[in-house]
């Protein structure tokens, strides 16, 4: 039952370990930007649009 909420925790506890690094919002695999509708659906996302399609 509380599987799910504790997850959710962890995935925002990684999103903000990369806040404070700087690197929240940047794409880890060519640095530019994530949109922030992206980042906004899914907050633990570290891939653009583009590198998320070419590494599947
Ligand atoms: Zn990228």
């Amino acid at each position: 039952m509380m599987r799910g909420a504790r997850r959710a925790l962890a995935d925002i506890e990684v999103a903000l370990a990369r806040m404070r690094d700087g690197m929240y919002g940047l794409c880890r695999a060519c640095g530019s930007d994530i949109p922030l509708q992206l980042l906004t659906a899914i907050p633990k996302t570290t891939l653009c649009l583009s590198c998320q399609r070419t590494t599947g």
